[in-house]
């Protein structure tokens, strides 16, 4: 969906590479191929083996790195970073890779996700004497890397990652050597490729196609890479626990062409489009999706509904950033600017529009009119996941409980708000087997928490006193 009006924001997105004479210009291309995951900033550090050089800037990629700046970034290996910013707010400051020098060498980090105890550990940190130099979540593991003492820098990095907890793909890189760590829970997506004998990491694999990496596999819950010039070792630096990938990487977030534990994530959507079938039988006669992510959830439910699907909304791929604009009317008209229905294909007819979630309503509320406008006799709303009740806290912007239509109303309720004929939620049940992870248990290896409220880790947000758990 239109991730900037709908109020569903991915954080970001990671990129690494080690051992590549052009591993700036690499990821660049990494970082383009992660725009859908972070829109506002902008990042790369590279190193050549005697210092680290970064350029970051807000805005997309395209804008922040001229061609001249990526010349200018010589080195054999390099971290990048895409960001929507919410974590710490925006400006500059925060816009990763962040990069710190100091007596004994450079340290630059950038990361996927969110720190929940990051407020509590800022609050030691300072008492202790430090000064941090962002309002981003991410500084505080630099400040307990630094203050490591005499340790080996792994050491310091694993009792580092040992003091944080939430969701996290860390990218921390020296002039001599590359870690990259995943959150116990395993709450965002990380995998590793090849170039020749060069390494690559990114938090989607849709980038390694891009970049022509080959697949290795994905970094596992609790593990931590070293990767040097000698290659890349692997220890586990805490064990994994209550693994939960967040469902909406499948759901919304990920790109079609990613694969997500060895899921593709178009087959996922499509096998959700084929459950929400079994679930929601409607008499109509076009299926529509709206664009991107709902297209393969579409493509499944009229595969196995046997309604045609039809392109009843278009995208406008042209408009740009400066378009979204904070206010709710702006915001509403953001949506026209953004979507347009094919009269020619709903005019006269009973539809069905599928969408992947339903955050505020309003974006709803204005397709379902832009539809009916067109010359919809029906329009049916199915949603590919269970309705939105509660806030993330693991990078995901989701808006506040008080913002989230369904968090105290009922399905009926929302239905009337948005205008649908029907509206359907496909069941937390349906979703889960429809993604199809092999693992065991109630939630099959996902986080659900936006939806049933159980948070795989404890929670402290920074609403609460920082000591404060919920
Ligand atoms: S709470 Fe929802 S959006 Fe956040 S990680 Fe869990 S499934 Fe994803």
């Amino acid at each position: 969906m239109l991730a900037e009006i709908k109020g569903l924001n991915e954080e970001c997105g990671v990129f690494g590479i080690w051992g590549h004479p052009e591993a700036a210009q690499i990821t660049y291309y990494g970082l383009h191929s992660l725009q859908h995951r972070g829109q506002e900033g902008a990042g790369i550090v590279v190193t050549d083996g005697d210092k680290l050089k970064g350029v970051k800037g807000e805005g997309l990629v395209t804008e922040v790195f001229s061609q001249a700046a990526i010349q200018e970034l010589k080195g054999t290996s390099a971290i990048g970073h895409v960001r929507y910013a919410t974590a710490g707010g925006g400006g500059y400051e925060n816009v990763q890779p962040l990069l710190f020098q100091s007596q004994n060498g450079g340290l630059a980090l950038c990361h996927n996700g969110n720190l929940t105890n990051a407020t509590a550990l800022k609050y030691q940190l300072e008492a202790q004497g430090s000064i941090f130099q962002t309002s981003s979540d991410t500084e505080v593991l630099a400040h307990l890397i630094k203050r490591g003492g005499v340790s080996s820098h792994k050491e310091r990095v694993k009792n580092a990652l040992s003091m944080v907890k939430g969701a996290y793909a860390f990218l921390i890189m020296t002039e001599n050597e590359m870690m990259v760590a995943v959150d116990p829970n395993g709450l965002r997506p990380l995998s590793l490729g090849k170039i020749g004998d060069a390494y690559v990491i990114a938090s989607e694999t849709c980038a390694f196609d891009i970049v022509g990496a080959e697949y290795v596999r994905d970094v596992l819950p609790g593990e931590l890479l070293v990767i040097d010039d000698n290659g890349f070792r692997s220890e586990m630096f805490a064990m994994a626990s209550n693994i939960s990938m967040c469902a909406m990487e499948y759901v919304y977030f990920s790109r079609p062409d990613s694969n997500i534990n060895g899921i593709n994530v178009h087959t996922a959507r499509k096998n959700l489009g084929k459950q929400l079938a079994v679930e929601v039988p409607i008499e109509a006669d076009v299926v529509t999706g709206v664009p991107d992510s709902s297209i393969s959830v579409a493509i499944g439910y009229a595969e196995a509904t046997g309604i045609p699907y039809e392109m009843g909304l278009i995208k406008n791929k042209y408009v740009g950033r400066t378009f979204i604009q904070p206010s709710q009317s702006l915001r509403e008209q953001g949506v026209k600017m953004k979507l347009s229905p094919v009269r020619g294909v709903v005019e006269g007819k009973r539809v069905v529009m599928v969408d992947d979630s339903i955050v505020r309503g309003t974006t709803s509320r204005r397709i379902v009119t832009m539809l009916k406008e067109a010359g919809a006799t029906e329009v049916h709303v199915i949603i590919s996941s269970p309705p939105i009740k509660n806030p993330c806290f693991y990078g995901i912007d989701t808006s506040t409980k008080e913002e989230l239509i369904a968090s105290d109303r009922s399905v009926e309720e929302i239905r009337e708000i948005i205008g649908a004929d029907t509206l359907t939620f496909l069941s937390p049940k349906g979703m889960i087997d429809a993604i199809g992870r092999e693992e065991e248990g109630e939630t099959r290896g996902l986080c659900l928490a936006c939806f049933t409220g159980k948070y795989p880790t404890e929670i402290y947000p920074s609403t609460l006193h920082p000591y404060e758990k919920v």
